[in-house]
């Protein structure tokens, strides 16, 4: 039972680490995954982002191009009257003072004219911030671009670009005079140009809302940028957006987007772009920024989980529930049932019958468990009745034995009887008398007790048979004996001694009481009377009474003294009654009483 009940919660307990165990994988599981998706998402977006600015880039390009052209023209012709002011003044870029410049930009409608040497330096304009600045320190690119100028008597004019000393975008030209040290440059306030000839509407659009309107259609985009890069800084080419040191720039990829993570889940995306039409001499190169906001969506997707886990849990719980439930159901309390059942079949209770709806491992017990209690009891029931039947049997051939063993003693009783009876009269016959007087003698050795005895013949019995018939003399034979047989005592036997002769031994009596006996069985013997028809006819018996003596060791000689008495009494005419005795015999004659 204790077995079970440890299962029982050793299985609880595993299964609720497994349901917090699989919780936690899955809610795992799930943030990875889903963290993976989201990133991959990111990236996407990112990509995209990244990819519809430089295509916006290129309709820039496009849109900007009459202006561009329009400024490029202004620039080549003002350049032209400058050469020929050159030309005419005998140039000496010395002698060329800001406001003399100022005034020439003024006349030639520039917005800023610079004189620069031979090392790139500028040695005279009219833009006072610009003075001392080296051209070729822009980039390397740039540098050598300028170096090449010089002396060859050609204009060039470089697509928009940035001021690194003020940020402000420009259209910049070059006029390299022939044979010449100097290179005068002009340059055109690109936002301020295009106020004038659109709106200021379509300059903030143009550098503004047109790159940036990506971020209202998507939520995790926060801001776009769009940076001139050279050798001092990453300049701004939209409005509101501070420039970004060399320092502060990731080395960006020229394919691909570069990731640099900021704090509280913000992700700055960089890429390089390039203008359509022409590269940028004065720039190293076009850099896009994205800006992404995770919070809010990781804030979403965390919230998300909490719930996801939340709910596994419950989900979880409630199947660590069922699963509970159904093993309790399904096995614990079938198990103890059927220990209840066993306990029941061990205790000699077969009439336990499992009720099991399952047909599974354990409904397959139950049903053997049954069907061996119906085997069992049945057997008990035929056990019971062999039993019953054998117990029966057992009384039966008892009762049997018993029977048996009394007609056995019956028979033996019998034949002791037989053996010891005289058939005819049913008195002792002689070899009984022998025994029980041996006993008598015995006794009365040790008790010092008298015995004596009677020895009776009757007379002329021959004559009875003669007269009467031989199964008449029996009769008589009988009759004297039944007639002798109540004079006696308990302890007195009776033998038949042989024909019509009896003998009564009489312990504990004297010769004299065995002599009184005899004198009343002579008695009792004359008055007998067979039946009417011998009514005349006196049947009488002659005694012989002697007694034993201490000496002897049998009763022969006590027998024979009174056979002597007898013979006497026979001589002196029957029907008499005649003593043995020592003195008598001696002197040759018997007591006749
Ligand atoms: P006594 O007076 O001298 O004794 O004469 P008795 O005739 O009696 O003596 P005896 O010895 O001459 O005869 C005995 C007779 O007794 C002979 C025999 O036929 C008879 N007898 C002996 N046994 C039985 C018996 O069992 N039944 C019958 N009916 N007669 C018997
Ligand atoms: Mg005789
Ligand atoms: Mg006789």
């Amino acid at each position: 039972m204790r077995l079970f009940l440890v299962v029982k919660r050793l299985l609880s307990i595993l299964i609720t680490l497994s349901v917090l165990g699989v919780g936690l994988i899955l809610s795992f599981t799930l943030f990875v995954v889903g963290q993976h998706e989201f990133d991959q998402q990111v990236s996407q977006q990112v990509t995209n982002v990244h990819k519809q600015v430089r295509d916006r880039f290129r309709v820039f390009d496009e849109l900007i191009a009459n202006d561009e052209r329009e400024l490029h023209k202004r620039a080549r012709r003002a350049l032209l009257r400058l050469s020929e002011v050159l030309d005419h003044e005998n140039f000496n870029p010395a002698d060329w003072d800001p406001q003399r410049l100022q005034a020439l930009s003024e006349e030639h409608q520039v917005d800023a004219i610079y004189v620069v040497d031979r090392t790139t330096k500028v040695v005279a304009t009219n833009f006072i911030p610009d003075l001392g600045f080296e051209l070729g320190s822009i980039s390397d690119s740039f540098n050598t671009y300028i170096n090449q100028l010089y002396g060859t008597g050609r204009i060039e004019v470089d697509r928009i670009n940035v001021s690194s000393q003020t940020g402000i975008l420009q259209v910049y030209a070059y006029y390299a005079p022939l044979n010449s040290d100097y290179i005068i440059e002009v340059s055109y306030d690109v936002k301020k140009y295009l106020t004038r000839s659109h709106s200021s509407r379509y300059v903030d659009f143009m550098f503004g809302d047109f790159f940036t309107e990506l971020t209202k259609t998507n939520p995790m985009l926060e801001k776009v940028d769009i940076y001139l890069v050279n050798n001092y800084a990453a300049f701004p080419f939209l409005e509101d957006t501070p420039a970004i040191e060399t320092e502060g720039l990731p080395d960006i990829p020229s394919k691909g987007v570069i990731t640099v993570k900021a704090k509280n889940n913000i992700l700055h995306h960089y890429s390089r772009a390039n203008l359509n039409r022409s590269n940028l001499h004065s720039a190293e190169y076009l850099a896009i920024r994205s800006t992404f906001n995770l919070s809010p969506i990781y804030h979403l997707m965390h919230k998300f989980l909490g719930i996801s886990l939340v709910v596994i849990l419950i989900v979880l719980g409630i199947a660590f529930f069922l699963i509970s439930f159904l093993f309790d159901k399904w096995i614990i309390k079938r198990i103890f049932r059927i220990i209840a059942a066993l306990e029941r079949s061990a205790d000699g209770d077969y009439s336990d019958h499992i009720v099991s709806g399952r047909r599974d491992e354990l409904g397959l017990i139950a049903d053997h468990i049954n069907s061996m209690n119906r085997r069992i009891s049945q057997r008990d029931t035929e056990l019971k009745e062999v039993r019953l039947h054998l117990e029966h049997r057992v009384e039966e051939r008892t009762a049997d034995l018993q029977q048996q063993i009394e007609a056995r003693k019956q028979a033996e009783k019998k034949l002791i009887t037989l053996a010891s009876t005289d058939p005819l009269t049913q008195v002792l016959n002689r070899r009984a008398f022998n025994q029980q007087a041996t006993k008598e003698i015995e006794r009365a050795h040790r008790y010092n007790h008298p015995l004596s005895l009677i020895l009776l013949d009757i007379d002329h019995f021959k004559k009875v048979n003669d007269s009467f018939g031989h199964k008449y003399g029996d009769q008589v034979l009988v009759d004297i004996a039944q007639l002798i047989h109540p004079c006696l005592r308990t302890p007195d036997s009776l033998c038949r001694h042989g024909g019509e002769e009896f003998i009564v031994l009489l312990p504990e009596t004297d010769l004299e009481q065995a002599t009184q006996l005899a004198e009343r069985l002579r008695e009792a013997i004359e008055r007998y009377h067979l039946d009417a028809e011998a009514k005349n006819f006196t049947i009488t018996a002659s005694f012989g009474v002697s007694s034993w003596e201490r000496q002897e060791s049998d009763i022969q000689p006590s027998i024979h003294r009174a056979d002597e008495g007898m013979y006497k009494a026979k001589q002196l005419g029957r029907n008499r009654v005649i003593v043995f005795n020592h003195s008598i015999k001696t002197a040759g004659a018997a007591e006749e009483i």
